[in-house]
């Protein structure tokens, strides 16, 4: 057993040291979570109890600990969910994230069946807020706005972020059924983005891999590249969305090429997101993408606040915790 941290030991760092950059009420919930998190980060590093291991860099694994975010997150104001925004967020609290937001599906004149539309925007927004003291992570009032090259209504209201998502194309909502459905979708992203009223991530690029015949991948294009630069050029990010560990083609959406050619071409925020529909997946893979981002050299990620991105440094520290 070993115990290698107290609250009063951790309290000695400077917030930006672990990430933390809420309250400092908020910040005390962020010490306590890795006091907790030191002796499992120590033990998956490989480094095991006094005299059978190399403590080489123990300071990087306890860093690592701080960061669960999870900024794509459905309730019970989506009709395609199934937990309600208290049962979100009382697993969040359970599960030690540090950062939530709420983004519930918002599609308007979408032509889906189960049209997911939000019919007031204020009482969805004043839900959440009106949740924020009871809980002492970081809370977020977000969005998953379908975006469409045809529609022009984006909602109103005291939003932190969006996550602007393309569900469908002018000639169908079945995009899979398209004779070529990738270059339908990627087509329909470059035309339906747009200067927006508020920050945030492109949706789940790729998605379509959930429907398409074999699960077929997104290749490499032009067009593909057109599209990351005007999300970049738009000051928008994208998500690493983690759902797809839980489609079988088992890859989080984006593939991490495709990723790593948003970063070339000049794009800059990335955040991560579970796309949950129930409270039992709130939060799953975000380690994994984390992972991953870290060993594609993407420094931070990234979260809105009133408008603003704030940066969450992932740092080197996570290529010590590999085993
Ligand atoms: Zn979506
Ligand atoms: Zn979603």
């Amino acid at each position: 057993m070993i115990v290698l941290a107290s609250l009063s030991w951790l309290s000695a760092f400077p917030q930006p040291f672990y990430g933390c950059t809420g309250t400092p009420e908020r910040c005390t919930g962020t010490r306590r979570v890795l006091a907790q998190s030191v002796a499992l980060y120590w033990h998956r590093a490989g480094l095991g109890p006094p005299g059978t291991g190399v403590a080489k860099r123990p300071w990087v694994i306890i860093l690592w600990g701080d960061i669960l975010i999870d900024l794509h997150i459905h309730t019970t104001f989506s009709p395609d969910s199934t937990s309600t925004l208290k049962e979100i967020l009382e697993i969040a609290r359970e599960r030690r994230l540090t950062v939530v937001g709420i983004s519930d599906h918002h599609d308007p004149e979408s032509k889906m069946p189960d049209i997911a539309y939000i019919h007031s925007v204020d009482d969805y927004v004043k839900a959440i807020q009106s949740m924020r003291e009871a809980y002492d992570f970081e809370l977020l009032v977000g969005l998953e706005l379908g975006i469409q090259s045809t529609v022009d209504e984006i909602p109103q209201g005291d939003f932190d972020y969006m996550i602007y998502s393309v569900h469908e194309v002018p000639e169908s909502y079945r995009i899979e059924r398209l004779p070529d459905p990738w270059n339908s979708y990627l087509r329909e992203c470059l035309a339906a983005l747009r200067p927006m009223p508020y920050p945030g991530f492109f949706g789940h690029l790729d998605f379509l891999r959930r429907y398409v015949e074999g699960h077929e991948p997104l290749h490499p294009s032009a067009l593909l590249d057109q599209v990351l630069e005007k999300i970049a050029s738009l000051d928008l990010g994208i998500e690493v969305n983690t759902s797809g560990w839980r489609h079988p083609f088992y890859e989080q959406n984006p593939q991490a090429w495709i990723i790593e050619r948003f970063v070339e071409l000049g794009g800059r925020y990335i955040t991560v997101g579970s796309d949950a529909h129930s409270k039992d997946v709130v939060g799953e893979g975000v380690d994994e993408a984390l992972r991953l981002l870290s060993k594609l050299g993407v420094p931070e990620v990234f979260y809105c606040k009133q408008g603003d991105y704030e940066p969450l440094p992932i740092t080197s520290l996570i290529s010590a915790v590999e085993m």
